[in-house]
């Protein structure tokens, strides 16, 4: 009973991976490295060594975090 990981037992029909060229991941790359560093910014520095937002809420919020990267805190 050995069958193709690419082949549909169901239909019988071969399934092709499809190309996705580079040039249409760099957007997504790009999003992604941004949404990476404004979630860093706010574990690692918002309302400790900088505060866009006034009050401790989100510093309550990514507590555990911060101090499990090792961001300085108190
Ligand atoms: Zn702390």
């Amino acid at each position: 009973m050995s069958q193709s990981l690419s082949s549909n037992s169901h239909s019988g029909s071969i399934v092709a991976p499809v190309a996705i060229p580079v040039s249409a991941l760099v957007p997504w790359a790009i999003f992604t490295i941004l949404l990476s560093l404004l979630l860093l910014y706010f574990v690692g520095a918002e309302q400790g060594a900088t505060s866009l937002i006034s009050g401790h809420e989100v510093h309550e919020f990514v507590h555990d975090g911060r101090h499990l990267l090792g961001f300085p805190c108190h």
